[in-house]
């Protein structure tokens, strides 16, 4: 270990300490190769711990029976604290990440804090939902009390590792839940710096938000079948989303899986092409094409086609790869050497399966790119919906550009993989672009605009993309287990529901 390295320790029932023996991994920054960090690597008995403090603070602490106006004041007060760090944690997330501290600075933190504050906005009306008054078979008062669902094991990527955190924690904090929570290995330090500063604020009770950090296949996975876990929420690949879905069955584990995504850009014909094409390279490039939400496969109507393929490379060539650190730097490293050699291997089966090849493909050449898994922002033209880059999720910027003749066929190709996390369409004609809209199967579908990531809106997959949704009310009350109570108005006995039903006693 290297002593003048920070170290951070896991973070259980209110107290940061070591893993068993002692055990931690090195984090690095992506893009140079230079170590950032020693972290706790937990083991199984430490993830026990966690959970039982997580266990205890749900069962016998305060936190579940807080009134939803106080959950919403340490929300609040948790947002405050983000904003007045926020310039260190843009920092954090880009060395750690490789993320462009420009995106960092102006999105990334400033979406996370949004994110708090409109949690602690909706965890007014998180409890308690009015129905009507129903007068079947007689008059009665009905309402849903929604209860904290119990201890939630949280798991994500490294991808987005700031906000990610943020809309994990959040809604299960503004409904009263209870937390084990694990980031990526590969990208860990924003949510711990996160941790770090819900530790100071003092703002939660003891073993409310817990943290373990290790390898998935171990920690996670140990995790998620935790006999006293209630619910998982896991942001991941489709293949991990597939694994812990399995896990849960035996207990009949509540699940939310925020998985992989092929979402479609439709450039229609009568797009303005100035934002379209900016629009376009943003939904792919934005966090060099490592979200899950990317726009990474473009269809064009054939009418506009060569001029957009133009454009699109004209500016793909105008990106600024290298320091993330560099605030000019549009597009950083990928994660790792492993995620380029996938990109790679993406990038010699387009060629293979005999799409063109516009721009990119390589890797980009100088000093500064020796010491990172830096790869050029690449286009693939003529791309035949059913190949494989069509179809897979590749998860760095390849961008697929298909053309189309008939919108009917664009919304065919769009609706055409195992996915369906996201979409964007591009046109003038808003009522055309709301009916093209509704006929994609997404979660989220952005009218001339990529990457609508919003906190009031619910944010999920269809098909292979996933289960249930995080984000919004819908999101939030995913985090609780509604009780429906009825307060019966009927006072005489022979207009109860059960008069008609059970015999009458003897003698009546
Ligand atoms: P991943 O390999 O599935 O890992 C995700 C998380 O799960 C990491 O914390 C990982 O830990 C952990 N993990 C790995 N194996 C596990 C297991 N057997 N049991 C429990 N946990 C396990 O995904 P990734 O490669 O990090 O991230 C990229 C994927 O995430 C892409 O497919 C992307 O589409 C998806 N994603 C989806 C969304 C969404 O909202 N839909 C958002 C972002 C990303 P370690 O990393 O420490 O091993
Ligand atoms: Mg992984």
């Amino acid at each position: 270990m290297d002593a003048d390295l920070p170290s951070h320790g896991l973070f259980i029932n209110g107290t940061w300490c070591e893993a068993e023996e002692r055990r931690t991994f090195t984090v690095s920054e992506p893009a140079t190769g230079t170590p950032l960090a020693h972290v706790a690597s937990a083991s199984q008995r430490d993830v026990d711990r966690a959970v039982a403090a997580a266990r205890e603070a749900f069962d016998h602490g305060p936190w579940p029976h807080t009134p939803p106006f106080e959950r919403a004041r340490i929300l609040h007060a948790l947002a405050t604290l983000i904003e007045e760090h926020a310039p260190e944690l843009a920092e954090i997330e880009s060395r750690d990440g490789g993320v462009p501290l420009r995106a960092t600075t102006f999105t990334d933190i400033p979406l996370g804090l949004h994110m708090m504050h409109v949690f602690g906005e909706l965890a007014r009306r998180s409890s308690y939902e009015p129905l009507p008054w129903n007068d079947f078979p007689t008059l009665s008062w009905n309402f849903v009390w929604r209860n904290p669902y119990g201890v939630c094991a949280q798991v994500i990527p490294w991808n987005y590792t700031f906000c990610m955190t943020i809309w994990k924690l959040a809604p299960a904090l503004a409904t009263g839940n209870t937390i084990v929570f694990k980031p990526s290995s590969l990208a860990p330090l924003s949510a711990i710096a996160l941790f770090k500063l819900i530790d100071e604020s003092g703002l939660l009770p003891r073993g409310v938000v817990n943290l373990v950090t290790g390898p998935g296949a171990e920690v996670g996975e140990y995790l998620v079948g935790h006999p006293h876990v209630d619910k998982i929420a896991f942001t991941g690949s489709t293949e991990v989303g597939r694994k812990i879905m399995s896990i849960a069955a035996p207990h009949i584990r509540k699940v939310t899986l925020e998985l992989g995504g092929k979402s479609p850009s439709l450039v229609l014909p009568d797009a303005d092409l100035d934002k379209a094409i900016d629009g376009v390279l943003f939904g792919m490039f934005y966090h060099a094409g490592q979200l899950c939400e990317a726009g990474t496969r473009c269809l064009v109507h054939r009418s506009i086609y060569t001029e957009v393929v133009e454009r699109l490379v004209e500016r793909t060539r105008q990106l600024r790869i290298g320091d993330p650190l560099d605030l000019a730097t549009d597009m950083g490293p990928l994660i790792s050497w492993r995620q380029r050699e996938t990109v790679e291997r993406y990038i010699a089966i387009g060629r293979e399966e005999g799409a063109t090849l516009v721009t990119g493909g390589g890797r980009p050449r100088g000093e500064l790119y020796d010491h990172g898994p830096f790869v050029e922002p690449t286009i693939f033209t003529n791309v035949h919906p059913r190949s494989r880059i069509a179809q897979e999720e590749i998860f760095g910027p390849v961008l697929a550009v298909t053309p189309y003749d008939e919108l009917g066929e664009a919304i065919t190709i769009a609706n055409g993989t195992r996915y369906g996390l996201a979409a964007s369409v591009w046109s003038r004609d808003l009522q055309q672009a709301i009916g093209v809209a509704r006929q994609i199967k997404a979660g989220t579908v952005g009218i001339n605009e990529h990457h609508v990531l919003n906190p009031y809106a619910p944010f999920g997959g269809f098909k292979e993309s996933g289960v249930g949704r995080e984000m919004g009310v819908a999101g939030m009350l995913e985090y609780t287990e509604p009780t429906h109570i009825h307060v019966d108005f009927q006072q005489k006995r022979d207009g109860k529901l059960w008069w008609d039903t059970l015999l009458p006693p003897l003698g009546e």
